[in-house]
């Protein structure tokens, strides 16, 4: 199975500092045909960059969008509008749903609608500190990955990515630690027990499961060689272009 590096750059770089690192970025990685290199920037910077892309190195994501495709929604964007734009869409990120109040049944909404208009979702799920000290790491995945797919179907599911990100570790996170490989493991083996009760074995083998938290280039080669885990979603490293970049090669590296 290919490999994911995804940056997500949230509310940082204009226009103008997205364009020069991606021109940066495209002229220092080669074509890595089994690491797909991914970046989510501001919703503003999506068209422009997606006419400077070499869409064979880098693939765009954007950060969220609305799940209706067009109507009096006054300041969204949808999924419809981004198809052709974008590849994948994050949905359900920590900052979403603890800043902005997403619940499971809107970000289910989003999930359906980034496959309707062609777009992989990347669904992100994970706990608290707090639920995790008392004991409810297994109810929260559960509950955030079923609610989360509740409305994408067998023949969908492989159109999906999964990222467990335990708010706990993302570095914006007050006393954000880094998650052990075997805490991740722990987690992946619920996700993919999860997607085979509701897909069946060989689906819920097929679904690429990402980690998120404090990825450095210290730790990515750890991370990836976690079992079950098809790559990383990475926020604080990734607006830094030498430390992409080694997460990258790092990839390349243990995809070998
Ligand atoms: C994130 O917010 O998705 C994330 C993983 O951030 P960081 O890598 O900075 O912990």
């Amino acid at each position: 199975m290919k490999s994911y590096i995804v940056g997500n750059w949230k509310l940082n770089f204009n226009v103008g500092e997205a364009s020069i690192y991606l021109h940066k970025l495209q002229k220092k990685i080669p074509n890595y045909r089994d690491v797909e290199v991914v970046v989510a920037p501001t919703a503003l910077c999506l068209q422009p960059l997606s006419l400077q892309l070499d869409r064979t190195k880098i693939k765009l994501a954007a950060q969220n969008a609305f799940y209706n495709d067009f109507g009096a929604y006054t300041g969204e964007i949808s999924f419809a509008e981004l198809n052709g734009l974008v590849n994948y869409c994050i949905i359900g990120h920590s900052e979403r749903r603890y800043i902005f109040h997403e619940d499971d049944k809107m970000i289910a909404k989003k999930v359906a609608a980034c496959i309707r208009n062609k777009i992989t979702p990347i669904l992100c799920i994970g706990e608290i500190e707090s639920e995790r000290a008392f004991g409810e790491t297994k109810d929260v995945i559960h509950d955030q990955l079923v609610g989360g797919l509740s409305e994408v179907s067998a023949e969908d599911i492989d159109k999906v990515i999964v990222a467990y990100e335990p708010v706990w570790a993302i570095s914006s996170t007050k006393d954000a630690k880094p998650a052990t490989p075997d805490e991740i493991a722990e987690v992946v083996e619920m996700i993919r027990q999860n997607l085979k009760e509701i897909y069946g074995a060989k689906t819920a083998d097929a679904v690429p499961v990402l980690f998120g938290g404090s990825v450095k280039p210290t730790n990515a080669g750890a991370y990836l060689t976690v079992p079950g885990i098809s790559g990383l979603l990475i926020g604080g490293a990734s607006l830094i272009l030498e430390q992409f970049t080694d997460i990258i090669e790092t990839a390349k590296r243990v995809s070998k």
